[in-house]
This record gives structure tokens, sequence and C-alpha cells, in this order.
């Protein structure tokens, strides 16, 4: 019998269901009284982005800072092509107050419009609302990975939201759901990383930080973008938008599950893959975009393009011989809005498909169908904008303490030989190399512009790693000399014999910041200066710390021997200065993992899970990187023993249950990722080596022990076959926890 307790938490839950519904289904109602009334010319519109730099007055080409709205152009969009979504920031950082009032001017002439449909306005805001000065700027999606804390990635989302919404942004073209898996590929450190398992959790944490428990968005919330659906990462080049071969198996095996885990979470948005994959852009992939997302997934939101992409399916990829072709198949492929983004050809060369039946009037209904209902989920058509009172929080001390503990759980300590970190208070140390003293190397790229080229000015009240470090540990304590910068030699004579005075020498390395394309590169390997910045040092005898932040792995098997520790902190945003050199002054204990293989040879790229045919055991040149996925060391140790299991075979009816104790066996209390890894012994498609199936982040006290369980059912064993069916065979798998082994059959 139910007890009181259980029956009012039912009667809670079934109210919360029906008003739930009850309210999907006004939603419901309403466009479709409003689709009704719509001609074909506002349907369309509806179905438009424009780029606001467009909308913005320019002279002589160049935009004018800050910002002035063009109020003819606007006009013009909303009013004579009835666009139902602007983007992007069109140029630098823009204040919260600009922003309001942008957004407040669009808003006016739309409800000036015949049907009053608010215009959704949408942002790159990836790592916080970077596109408005004085936003919190958190770590990117790649630092975030090596956290492996959906908690945390959570709570960030929803600050990102918050601070979003303040500006009164409603949407944001966030997170990319894809993988990480080609190292050279620019936009890796957009990416959660290489395992489908760390960006299931993590984009479906994401996706409900960003929009709130509610399908209804409130005014603290954003509506998320999944992207880039799907593959897109792993270019056979490495080059951004190059062609990718991908079998439907794989990428359903690799890529379709983190997608597949954040439409399950709510996500309302979706936008497409630029590229190709074998041989067809995704943009005019009917199967990928309408049958597996909208099909399959039973994804309810709208699917959106990507800059310019229907376009260049003509332009580029040459399979449509004008715009107007290109148009057509990428709508009839399931494309509902197209960010077009300069110009309104999409609306004549679509208004034209649908009056030549061409592009019918139901897929048409459909794509304007589901971007009114995010619209109305959304809120903007009781209020299009927002209240400036209502955002207290913006770039509050909240959110910065909230940014620094995420940032804490993202470093990562790759190596520590004899205990040389954390460094002692009254070691003279000396800070050098291109990173040390700029925000740049922090916070990488969609960093107040697009590329992230002047975080410098722009957030020069915020702490770069050599400024943090004088301020913990002392400015007569710190010497500085940059040595060299990311393309060319500076002065490195001079680091070295600043070199003699010191006792340790921290070298700060890695990448500037780029975006997308202009990011591409020949060769992943380190750049030159900073080898030989590197190679110098170590000719001083003095002990060399690398802290590394960079996009992606750069490639420094060269000189990696010379470093006594190295700290990976990817791109650490802005509290990355501060928590660097508190994790150099063992104020915190570093917990982070590597969320991709990092490299150590430009021709051997693999992932963790590869295949047993790329192992040493069989090729000379096999797997053999630098530090492997999943590594991360602590100031403290931690001793894994007793793996054990509830069953020695595993069937349809009972779950299996793994439990390892761990100890913490050092003198500092630390966290630890406890990862779950199995092995198919014997498979119909060639088995991985390993797949991490499951990982639960703990902390312990000096001393303390704890039971870590973790539940297997045969489902989560499973692979994708040749069939293309979720298959798990009969056979044995190994089980792998902190590198003790058991073995379990499966029925
Ligand atoms: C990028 C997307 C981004 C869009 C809008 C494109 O170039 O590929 O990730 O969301 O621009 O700024």
């Amino acid at each position: 019998m139910m007890n009181l307790k259980t029956l009012a938490i039912t009667a809670i839950g079934a109210l919360f269901f029906f008003s739930h519904a009850s309210a999907q289904q006004s939603i419901a109602q309403k466009v479709e009284a409003l689709l009704a009334k719509m001609t074909l010319e506002e349907k369309v519109g509806q179905m438009t982005q424009i780029s606001i730099d467009t909308l913005i007055k320019k002279n002589k080409g160049l935009t004018i800072e800050p910002h002035i709205t063009d109020t003819a152009a606007l006009v013009e969009c909303i009013k004579k092509y009835k666009v139902g979504s602007i983007l992007n920031v069109g140029g630098n950082a823009q204040t919260l107050q600009a922003w309001r009032e942008r957004i407040a001017t669009i808003q006016n002439i739309a409800m000036q419009d015949r049907l009053k449909i608010p215009v959704l306005y949408g942002i790159d805001a990836i790592h916080g609302n970077n596109y408005t000065m004085g936003s919190i700027m958190f770590p990117q999606q790649i630092a975030q990975a090596a956290s492996f804390n959906p908690v945390l990635v959570e709570q960030a989302a929803e600050a990102t939201a918050y601070e979003t919404r303040a500006a009164f942004i409603p949407w944001t073209f966030s997170p990319v759901a894809d993988l990480g898996r080609h190292p050279a590929w620019p936009r890796i450190w957009e990416t959660f990383g290489e395992d489908p398992l760390v960006a299931e959790r993590l984009s479906a944490a994401m996706v409900k930080g960003f929009q709130g428990k509610s399908a209804n968005t409130d005014k603290y919330h954003v509506a998320a973008c999944l992207k880039h659906y799907m593959g897109y990462s792993m270019p056979l080049s490495g080059h951004d938008r190059t062609p990718a071969w991908i079998p439907e198996r794989e990428l359903r095996e690799y890529f379709l599950p983190p997608f597949a885990a954040a439409v399950k979470a709510g996500a309302k948005t979706v936008m497409v893959n630029s590229g190709e994959i074998n041989g067809l852009p995704v943009h005019a992939n009917k199967h990928l975009l309408t049958d597996i997302l909208k099909g399959e997934l039973n994804f309810k939101g709208f699917v959106v393009s990507d800059w310019q992409d229907i376009r260049y399916l003509f332009e580029r990829h040459r399979i449509a011989k004008d715009n107007k072709e290109a148009v057509m198949m990428a709508v009839n492929a399931g494309i509902d809005m197209s960010m077009v983004p300069t110009g309104y050809s999409f609306c004549t060369a679509l208004t034209e498909l649908a009056k030549e039946g061409k592009v019918t009037m139901t897929r048409i209904n459909d794509a304007v169908r589901r971007i009114l209902t995010v619209k109305y989920e959304l809120g903007l058509f009781d209020n299009p904008n927002g209240n400036s009172g209502d955002y207290p929080l913006f770039n509050s001390t909240k959110h910065k303490q909230l940014n620094y503990s995420v940032t804490a759980e993202c470093i990562t300590l790759l190596k520590n030989e004899s205990h040389t970190l954390p460094l002692s208070k009254n070691q003279r140390i000396l800070v050098t190399g291109p990173a040390a003293n700029s925000m740049r190397p922090l916070n990488g790229g969609w960093s107040r512009t697009w590329q992230g080229n002047n975080t410098d000015e722009t957030d020069a009240d915020q702490n770069t790693t050599l400024e943090a470090l004088q301020n913990v540990f002392g400015k007569n304590q710190i010497t500085y000399s940059q040595g060299v910068s990311f393309e060319s030699v500076v002065d490195i004579q001079d680091v070295v014999s600043k070199a003699q005075a010191s006792d340790v020498i921290v070298l700060c390395i890695g990448e500037d910041n780029y975006t997308e394309t202009p990011g591409n590169i020949h060769d992943l390997t380190l750049s030159t200066p900073q080898i030989e910045l590197a190679k110098a040092l170590h000719a001083t005898g003095k002990p060399l710390v690398f802290v590394l932040t960079e996009g992606r792995p750069r490639i420094l098997s060269a000189i990696e021997p010379y470093a006594r520790a190295v700290i990976h902190a990817y791109l650490p945003g802005n509290e990355g200065g501060n928590v660097i050199a508190d994790v150099l002054a063992g104020k915190v204990n570093p917990c982070g993992k590597l969320p991709y293989t990092y490299p150590r040879n430009t021709n051997s790229l693999l992932n963790y899970y590869h295949k047993y045919t790329e192992t040493k055991q069989f090729e000379p040149a096999g797997f053999d990187p630098q530090w492997e996925f999943g590594h991360g060391l602590s100031y403290t140790d931690f001793a894994y023993s007793n793996l054990r299991m509830n069953r020695v075979v595993l069937d349809d009816k009972t779950p299996l249950t793994v439990s390892i104790d761990v100890v913490n066996t050092g003198k500092v209390i630390g966290k630890e990722t406890v990862m779950l890894y199995f092995s198919d012994e014997v498979a119909s498609v060639t088995p991985e080596v390993k797949r991490l199936r499951d990982f639960k982040k703990i902390e312990l006290r000096p001393g303390q022990k704890t039971t870590v369980s973790f539940t297997v059912d045969k489902a989560g064993l499973s692979f994708i076959n040749q069939k293309l069916q979720h298959v798990t065979e009969p056979g044995v798998f190994t089980i792998d926890i902190g590198g003790l082994k058991r073995r379990i059959e499966c029925k």
C-alpha cells in the first residue's frame, strides 16, 4: 500500500505532468492558430536567420564600434523580409546595456509588424556569455571535460544562461556534442573530447544547465543548440570544413550517442555540420537530418544551418548548380532555419520553390511550427526583451567563485617527477614563455571577438598566469622574461641569464588564440621557438615545469623529457591564471583527467578506443601516446583494491554490480575520477581494446577509504553491428578499473 508521503509525491508528480502537458498543448494550439494566419512570405521569413553584421552601421566598409544599429536595414529585414531570427555580435563584444538596447530595438520593430512575432536572437555564448563585456568567461568545453564533473558543467551552463539572458539574448549556439577525435582539428577545444560517454553526459548536463528544468524556459535560461550534427570533428585532413569519411556504423557507434543523450535532455535546437561525410554535405543529407535526427531520435525542436552553409552547397561543395537548388536540397533534407547570414537570397529562393511545388507547404509548415514552438517556449511572445533589474548576479562574486571552482577541477597534472610540485613558498621562480603574460592563451577563441584576439585589452583586469603567480608567491619571488612569442624568438639569452638566479623555471607554452578555419595547421608539433626556448632552459640545469595552455594537444615529445612536471590547463578561461598559480602553490590539488589522447608523434593520432591491430603488439609504431585519455595525477595518491563483482555471468535478468575500494594514501585531500572500462574479448565487429562504460568522481581525505560501485546491464555493453543494430553478443568481457582486472561472461 502507498504511504502518505509516496501518495503526495505521486500527486505532485501527476500535477506537474498535467500542467506541463497542458502548457505544451496550449503552445501547440497557439502555434497552429498563428500558422494559419501566416502568408508564405511570413513563413519563409521565420525560416531565415540574418547576421547583425548587415544591420549595423559601417564606415568605409568597417564596423563602427561601439555598434550603431542601421534602423533602415533592420526595418527592411523584419518588415519586408519578415526575418524571424538574427545572430552574432558583429564585431567586438558590446556592453550589457548596448545588448539590451539592441534587442529592444529589434523587438520593437517586430512588434509593429502585422503578426507581432518576436525575433529569436542567437549567439555563441560558449564559455560564458563571451560576447558581452564583463561577463564571466568559463573554461572552454575541452577543459570542462577534464573535470569529468557533470554537476559543475551544468552549473557553469546555468550561470552562462543567466548572463546571456541578462543581455536579453534567449538562445546560445552551444554545446558542441560532436566528439573531438582528430587532434589537429582546430575546433577540438570546443568539444568534450574523444570519448562518447563523456560527451554524452556532459552535453546533457550542459543542455539542462542552459535550459533549466521546464520545457517552458524561464527568464534565467536559454535555448541550447547542439552542434555540429554530426561527424564534423573527424575530417581526414584534420583541417576544418574538409571531407570526412565515416561509415554509418561508426557514426552510430561513436558520434550519435552524445546527440541522442542531449536531445533526450530536451535540447531545443540543433546546428548542422558544415562539412561533408562520405561525399555528401550534411546540409543536404536527409538520412541524417530527417530520418535519424527527427525520426529515430524524435527531435522536436528545429534544425538551423551553419554559417552560409546552404549557399555553400553550390559555392563550395558543388552539389547544387545554384543557390535555389541548394535551398531546395537543404530544406527538403530537413533544415528548418537558414543561417543565411547576409542578404535575402534564401527568402526569394524558398518562396519560388514553394510556389513551384519543389518544396512542399507541409515541409515549410513543419519547419515554421518547430521554430514558433521554441519562441513560445522561451516566453518571447509574453516578453520579447527582459527586465534589466532581474539580473543582479551578472558578473557577480558568486559567478566568479563558480568559475574558479570549475577551473580548479579542469587542470590536469600530467607529470610530477620527484614531487617537484607543488613549489615551496621560498623558491625563486623564473616565469617565461609566450603564454605567461597574456589572457589570449587562457581564453582562446569565441572570447569577446570571434577569434578572441583582444582579451588582453578587454579583460585587462583579469590575472594572467604571471600576474597570478606574483600575487600568490609575492612579486619579489618572481622574475619574468618572455623569451619567445608563439611564432618567433624574442630574447632567449635574457631568459637563460635570469635562470641562473632562480630555483625553478615555469615555462608557459602552448597556442595563441584562434577559431575555426583560421586555426588550421600543417604541423601538430609545438612551434619551433617554444621548443628552442625549452631546450635552452634545459641546458641551464634548472628544474623546468611546463604549463600548457592550448586548444589542441601540440606535440612536445622533443622536450617533454626536460620537464620535471607538466600541468595541462587547456583553455581555462578568465580564472585560469589564478587557478594555475594556486595549483603551483599547492592551494589547489589538481584532479583533471585528459579528455583526449595526447599524441607523441605527428603520424600516430589514435584515440584510446583503437583496435588491436593498431597496438604495439602487432605493429612497431602502434599506439604509444605521450599521455593516454583519462591520465591525470594528483598531489595525493589513490590506491585501488578489491575489485569485485556480484556475479560471474551476466544475463538479461539481473544487472552486474562492480565494486572497488579506493583509499587516499597520501597526505592531502583530493578528488579522483574512477573509470570503468570494458573490453569485449571477441566480437563480430573488431572490438576496441577498451571502452569507458561509466565513471564517478569522488573526494577523499588523507587515509579515507570508500567503495565505488557501478551497475551495468547487458545493453550497457552493446555495440553497433554490421547491420547497424545495437547488440550485446555472448562472450567474455574484461573489466578494468584503475588497472585492476576481472573477467565476466555475458550470456
Ligand atoms: C560556426 C558555428 C557558429 C556559427 C555562428 C559558424 O561559423 O561553425 O559554430 O555557431 O558560425 O556564429
